[in-house]
């Protein structure tokens, strides 16, 4: 049977994108949908835009630390509309980029949301199109708690946009975009309260890095509250106040819920054409990321399984490099490195200490904290953290993770290591690069010492 065309991808966001692309590449007849803005989350409210707020936010600290480096600096005034606008332009230019991007490559792109209508066939603006095989790869949003009040908070999505900062802001949650936000928003003069309900933020990272991101956030000014959480969001004459559990009532000008983001399948007529979804919503789907039906494949957030943009793409490629390129690909999903874009930002790759003991490796933990070199002179209160768990019997470096100044930058390369299998040997004959924080992971000696055995109850 002849389709129009042998690929249809609806949804082009970053892993959309690069599958229409690579499909397109090897010869493959190929189009794309998107009811909103082609990027997707990376490029349009999400990654991008918030790194773009992240530097803004970094001249604070660059004003001020510049006074010990012997310039007079006279106050700096910050004017929000004018990053925002900038950031806006910006973005404006990386979507047209992506636009020619698919153009240049071949990719039919069709500006309206996609339904499914059969295994074969996407509706699209009131037409229907055939295809070999259809890719779904529609994302995420965030999700708001269900919580009386709760429609008064804005997301990330809002957040990027703000027509004027407030001068206080709470933010519920405590995982990456609670924490990066409430880094951009601290360093734009916002005061900011966090409302985390576990003991520390960024759960399932390493211990030590959730205790030492605590500090560093406190020590910000960040008025970081844990083993809380919100039971209700009432509006008030100067804003919103939102209440929590131990009757507490904190009142901000804003309030932003970052608790999590669920994935996009509204619409999409999932249950007419037999795909599958878990509880969460979901696309289910197996390591080759084929659905429950047989000519239906979905990468990325839709299918919930590592939300990050490298790993979307990762999934988009090896899709299409198996079905048009006749090289069968797979994802690893061992040793991704992730980052937290905070103020200072945390890097980090493999598993957690709790994560290697719980795995019934016997580890040993080296761990460095120091005062970047920089900071002697500013008189900045900010340590680096840094920490590699080590399986004891392998030798094999399981985890690298950092807090500080360019964590992501320095754990990118630390991941390629680790996916080479390195040892705790191997980096420390490695000679460091001198004098860098980076050198400090092929410095360190000396194992913390291993906890006390807990003793057999008598
Ligand atoms: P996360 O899952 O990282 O964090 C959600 C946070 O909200 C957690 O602290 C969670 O607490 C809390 N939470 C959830 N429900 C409630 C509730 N009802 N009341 C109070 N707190 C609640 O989600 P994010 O929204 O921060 O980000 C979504 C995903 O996007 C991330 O997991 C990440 O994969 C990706 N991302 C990556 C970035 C990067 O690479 N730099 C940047 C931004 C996002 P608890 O831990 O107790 O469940």
């Amino acid at each position: 049977m002849a389709f129009d065309f042998d690929l249809f991808t609806i949804g082009a966001g970053s892993g959309g994108v690069a599958a229409s692309r690579r499909a397109a590449s090897y010869g493959a007849r190929v189009a794309i949908c998107e009811g909103s803005r082609v990027g997707g989350t990376c490029v349009i409210r999400g990654c991008v835009p918030k790194k773009l707020l992240v530097y803004g936010g970094q001249f604070r600290d660059a004003f001020e630390d510049a006074v010990g480096f012997g310039w007079r600096v006279t106050p700096p005034e910050f004017d929000w509309a004018t990053l925002r606008d900038n950031k806006d332009r910006e973005i404006d230019r990386l979507n047209q980029v992506y636009i020619s991007m698919l153009e240049r490559s071949g990719v039919k792109l069709m500006a309206d949301y996609g339904q499914l209508i059969d295994d074969h066939t996407v509706e699209v603006s009131g037409q229907r199109f055939s295809a070999g095989k259809i890719l779904i790869a529609t994302g995420g949003r965030p999700v708001l708690p269900p919580i009386p009040g709760m429609e008064h908070a804005i997301t990330s999505n809002e957040a990027l946009e703000l027509a004027t900062l407030p001068e206080a802001m709470t933010i519920i949650g405590g995982g990456y975009i609670a924490i990066e936000f409430a880094s951009i928003f601290n360093a734009l003069g916002v005061a900011v309260t966090m409302m985390v309900r576990g003991d520390a933020p960024l759960r399932g990272f390493d211990g030590d890095i959730r205790a030492a991101v605590s500090r560093e956030l406190r020590a910000r000014g960040i008025d970081l509250r844990t083993g809380t959480r919100p039971v209700a969001v009432t509006a008030a004459a100067a804003g919103f106040v939102v209440h929590a559990q131990d009757g507490t009532a904190i009142p901000a000008g804003q309030v932003m819920a970052a608790t999590g983001r669920s994935p996009n399948t509204r619409g999409l007529g999932l249950d007419d054409v037999g795909v599958a979804v878990d509880g969460q919503g979901a696309v289910m789907v197996d390591g080759w990321s084929r659905t429950s039906a047989k000519t239906i494949y979905a990468i990325g957030d839709v299918t919930n399984r590592i939300q990050l943009t490298p790993v979307a793409i990762a999934e988009g490629r090896a899709f299409a490099e198996t079905h048009f390129n006749e090289n069968p690909m797979q994802v690893d999903y061992a040793n991704i490195p992730t980052a937290v874009f905070a103020t200072p930002p945390v890097g980090t790759v493999g598993l957690s200490e709790d994560q290697a003991r719980a795995q019934g490796h016997e580890v040993d933990i080296y761990r460095s904290r120091f005062r970047p070199m920089k900071n002697t002179l500013s008189g900045r209160d900010e340590q680096t953290l840094m920490k590699l768990v080590v399986d004891r019997t392998s030798d094999r470096v399981l985890g690298c993770h950092m807090v500080g100044v360019d964590a992501p930058e320095i754990v990118q390369g630390l991941a390629i290591a680790l996916n080479c299998g390195a040892t705790k040997r191997q980096f420390d004959r490695t000679i460091g690069l001198h004098p860098s924080a980076a050198e400090e992971f092929v410095t360190m000696r000396d194992k913390v010492p291993a906890p006390a055995p807990v003793s057999a109850p008598a």
